[in-house]
């Protein structure tokens, strides 16, 4: 509390209650944005193109390492920083945000656990968005219960040998270099090892681009592993870890799916507002009828209240608080369901513009559906927050 009051007193400037630092983060992601990702967005859709020049040039930026600490070639910045950025970049493409959010994630987990030799072979690489990065978990059997996945690694002598199936990977077939989860010991959680894996490994077989709702900037593709064989070094962590991380990663993860709803969100109520404006009927403007008026007036409730929430659980994570997790799960139910349904309310404002592909309404849309479903669905997100509210006396505050 002191320290937000102490934000205020310092930064009369940030009315929001961000730092200058922050306020200047969110100017720059959102001069990016509209010059290099909102002028494009729709042809990206469309076509179904991966825009790997325009994640470089966020990479330029420091996006692509965000909070990726400086010594491995980072940005070294907080959770709550990044969550700024990714609102901003999402405003404008909900798509490629989301797979610059994903990038960010496995790039942090490999910086955070990997062998020095090996974190200097690519971690400058990777924060920089020269090389790009992809985060292996989910497999055909095994999505929401991840921990009975079935991709086994084997000691080999000075290698690893995996053997197995990965389903639903995002940018698949256009990154460089795989954070997988594989099964090095027992069944259950603990017996998971994460490893960095370089995407063009001998045995690794791309499956083919899905075709999705959304989410189009960015491929999708299964990967079968046959015998790839990867140095004793390219573990992650210690044998056994690899759950764990798994999760820390998804914690960050969450708060970054969380902000592209945000965006998504922002840019949708924007839209709105603009074309309530313009839009005449019953010889009004459709901003003089309440009805209207009290839709917007709910939709920026709900996306004030979330951006609060995903703020709150980042500080918590920035804060190494124990209950982080939580807060994360909470915090990604609530965004990405207000995102959704904000989008939905902004499409119904549009009237049949808002269902064609002229206006964006509709990508932002099926843009953020996808994000009720990954990083652990929101039924998923339940779980957690039921599981600490029935074992745990602590307060959520
Ligand atoms: C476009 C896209 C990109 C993705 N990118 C990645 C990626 O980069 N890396 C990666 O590892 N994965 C990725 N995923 C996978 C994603 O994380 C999974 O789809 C998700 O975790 C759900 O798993 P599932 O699809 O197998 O659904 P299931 O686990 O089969 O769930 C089906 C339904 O049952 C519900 N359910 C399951 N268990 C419970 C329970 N205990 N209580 C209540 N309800 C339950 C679920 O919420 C869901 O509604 C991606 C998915 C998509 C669609």
């Amino acid at each position: 509390m002191m320290a937000a009051v102490m934000d205020w007193q310092v930064h009369p400037a940030a009315p929001t209650g961000l730092s200058e630092e922050q306020a200047a983060y969110r100017e720059a992601a959102r001069d990016f944005a509209r010059a290099e990702l909102a002028p494009h967005a729709a042809h990206w859709d469309a076509h179904s193109v991966f825009p790997r020049e325009a994640i470089a040039q966020a990479g330029e930026l420091g996006f692509c390492g965000l909070y990726v600490d400086e010594a491995a070639g980072g940005s070294g910045l907080t959770r709550l920083d990044a969550a700024i950025v990714f609102e901003e970049l999402a405003a404008a493409d909900p798509s490629t945000a989301a797979f610059i959010s994903i990038h960010n994630m496995a790039t942090w987990m490999f910086a955070a656990h990997a062998a020095p030799a090996l974190r200097a072979r690519w971690g400058a690489e990777l924060a920089s968005g020269r090389k790009l990065a992809s985060y292996c978990l989910t497999e055909p059997g095994a999505g929401s219960d991840a921990a009975s996945l079935r991709t086994r690694a084997r000691r080999d002598g000075g290698d690893y040998v995996i053997d197995g199936a990965k389903a639903f990977i995002s940018g698949a077939g256009s990154t460089d270099l795989l954070v997988v989860m594989a099964r090095t010991g027992g069944d259950g959680a603990r017996g998971i090892s994460a490893f960095a894996v370089p995407a063009d490994a001998a045995g690794i077989v791309y499956g083919r681009k899905e075709e999705k709702m959304g989410w189009n900037s960015q491929p999708t593709r299964g990967i079968s592993f046959e015998g790839v064989r990867v140095p004793a070094d390219h573990l992650l962590g210690a044998e056994g870890d690899g759950f764990k991380i798994a999760m820390k990663g998804l914690d960050g993860g969450r708060l970054n799916i969380a902000s592209c709803s945000l965006g998504a969100a922002q840019g949708a109520l924007d839209a709105a507002r603009r074309y309530m404006g313009e839009r005449r009927q019953f010889g009004k403007k459709l901003a003089e009828f309440q009805a209207l008026q009290f839709k917007l007036a709910d939709m920026a409730t709900q996306l004030v209240a979330a951006r609060q929430m995903v703020h709150t659980a980042a500080r918590k994570v920035d804060a190494g608080a124990g209950d982080a997790t939580v807060w994360c799960a909470m915090a990604k139910r609530f965004a990405t369901d207000a995102g959704f349904s904000i989008c939905n309310e902004a499409l119904q404002i549009h009237g049949g513009y808002g269902y064609i592909r002229e206006y964006p309404i509709e990508r932002l849309l099926r843009d953020c559906r996808v994000h009720q479903i990954l990083e652990g669905t929101n039924e998923i997100m339940r779980v957690i927050i039921a599981r600490h509210l029935l074992n745990s006396e602590e307060e959520l505050r």
